[in-house]
């Protein structure tokens, strides 16, 4: 067996311990490439999740707004010479049922809209009171 030289390139006898053309120590040579130390894994940012990272999604059902509490507060507000107030108070009742058996969000809207509701009702029914009044009085004052 025999060694090439680390410096010079030149075939050395194995028994040599010294390069026989340039001299270096055999032991030179051969220490002279160290391996590389091995790189770090580096972490892959954009791979697949662990499985113990995975986001949870629990989609927590939303109730929602019942229909009924909206149409009871819209209705309240519009009035319509008191046929909208009317109605508002319906739906205001059946949302309040509904909300009470499903859960369902808007117990605000019914409250607000049969409260509205009745408020418009009775500027509707005082109008027509007065009106009514003003005609049996003028009918009246005709004698
Ligand atoms: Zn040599």
């Amino acid at each position: 067996m025999s060694w090439y030289c680390g410096a010079c390139g030149s075939e050395v006898s194995s028994d040599a311990k010294f390069c026989g053309s340039c001299g270096k120590p055999r032991v030179a040579q051969q220490g002279a490439t160290p391996p590389l130390p091995a790189a770090p894994p580096f972490p892959n940012p954009v791979g697949p999740p662990m499985p113990g990272q995975q986001i949870q999604y629990v989609h927590v059902a939303s109730p929602g707004t019942n229909g009924y509490a909206i149409a009871s507060l819209v209705l309240s507000l519009v009035s319509a010479c008191g046929i909208g107030s009317i109605l508002a108070i319906v739906f205001g009742n059946m949302a309040k049922k509904e909300i009470a058996i499903s859960g369902e969000g808007g117990s605000g809207l019914a409250k607000a809209g049969i409260i509205i509701g009745w408020i418009g009702l009775g500027i509707v029914v005082a109008y027509f009171a007065v009106v009514i009044i003003a005609i049996f009085a003028s009918a009246g004052s005709n004698y």
